[in-house]
């Protein structure tokens, strides 16, 4: 065991603060990180605040790191001291399940182990994500970063990115389809350059009319302002493809018009139940299909950041130094980010 540093909730209501805690020292086939940079999701929030019910306490956040290997256990083949690395949301599971055997692990029958606020599955001890200097994790946990990026706007690719990718991959979006992103946030606006590169035509529906200029140069074609009920219904029968990255309950029936038949909504930013109830005539009378997905496993994770270092892809970061965590939440909530925070973390100090 050694001391770390990081900054954690002690509770729902309290702001995110600095502490002092114990990481095990690696075990054998363990990678230990230095933590460079760590990217600043809205899942980070729904946790310290319990917005999912299922926070342990203290709940340090963060999965969106990058660092260097320090050091390795002595079965580790797949890294070595001053590797380049990331690690994003998972950081376990079975391994043996049909979900962990398909490369899935995020789907693991008997639940991942996640970066944050999960039992670890050897001692049980709860574990602490990446607002911290330091980070132990198995190797197959842990993915390298290509060359061509740039570490600290390669961060948010470990969940913002896969997160958008991979159900863009699962459905096959080719050439030629329309595909619509809701929400230009962190996730939304690497939806947008994901579909863009997967070669579809690309709407962002927001609800700010001011961010049209920029969501065509984050690549858009088109831009829908969702509260105005005429562009919506504008767009009916339209699309192939929504992509659906909204934090918060929303009005599915108004989008789901806008689907052409066979169209598939896929949610990734609700993980409540939908509110106001979907008209189910709207997909039955379509074919239309109403979808999940969580992240990506470990393989398509490396996939994601080696896709984005082949197309030239980066997220756009604004820089944060983590005695402004608490400011940087507050401004997320109010959609004040272009669009994604990154903690250096050479700012963290005790
Ligand atoms: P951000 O806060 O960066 O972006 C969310 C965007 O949604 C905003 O920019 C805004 O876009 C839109 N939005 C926000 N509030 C509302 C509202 N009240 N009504 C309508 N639209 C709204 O969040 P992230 O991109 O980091 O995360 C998005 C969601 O995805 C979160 O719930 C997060 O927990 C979840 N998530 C899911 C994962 C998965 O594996 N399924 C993985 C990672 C995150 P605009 O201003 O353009 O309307
Ligand atoms: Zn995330």
């Amino acid at each position: 065991m050694y001391t770390a540093i990081g900054y954690a909730a002690q509770s729902a209501t309290t702001p995110l603060a600095p502490v002092k805690f114990e990481r095990r020292s690696p075990r054998a086939d363990d990678v230990a990180i230095e933590i460079l940079y760590c990217g600043v999701c809205h899942s980070d929030i729904h946790q310290a605040r319990n917005e999912w019910g299922i926070a342990v306490y203290p709940l340090m956040p963060g999965h969106e790191i990058v660092g260097k290997v320090t050091a390795v256990g002595a079965n580790v083949t797949k890294h070595k001291v001053g590797d380049l690395v990331g690690v994003g949301c998972m950081v376990d599971s079975c391994r043996s399940c049909e979900a962990c055997q398909a490369n899935l692990e995020q789907y693991c029958l008997e639940g991942p182990t996640m970066t944050y606020a999960t039992p670890d599955r050897v001692d049980g001890s709860n574990t602490m994500g990446g607002y911290s200097d330091s980070i132990v994790v198995s190797e197959h946990f842990v993915v390298r970063i290509p060359e061509k990026l740039a570490l600290a706007s390669a961060a948010p690719i470990l969940c913002a990115g896969i997160t958008t990718y991979s159900p863009l991959k699962h459905y096959g979006v080719k050439a030629g389809d329309k595909v619509g992103i809701l929400g230009m946030g962190g996730l939304g606006h690497m939806g947008i350059k994901f579909a863009k590169a997967m070669g579809a035509e690309v709407t962002l529906f927001t609800r700010s009319a001011s961010k049209a200029e920029e969501a065509r140069r984050q690549g858009a074609d088109h831009v829908i302002v969702s509260t105005d009920d005429a562009q919506m219904q504008a767009a009916a029968g339209y699309f192939d493809f929504l992509l659906d990255t909204i934090p918060v309950q929303h009005d599915l029936n108004p989008y789901l018009d806008t689907l052409r038949f066979d169209g598939v909504h896929i949610l990734v930013g609700l993980i409540e139940p939908v509110e106001p109830p979907v008209h189910a005539a709207k997909l039955v009378l379509g074919r239309r299909v109403l979808a999940g997905s969580l992240i990506g496993g470990i393989a398509e994770t490396q996939e994601v950041l080696d896709f984005c270092a082949e197309h030239n892809i980066t997220c756009d970061i604004e820089m944060l130094d983590i005695r402004q965590i608490n400011e940087a939440y507050a401004r997320m909530i109010a959609g004040d980010v272009k669009y994604r925070f990154v903690i250096d973390m050479a700012t963290l100090k005790l």
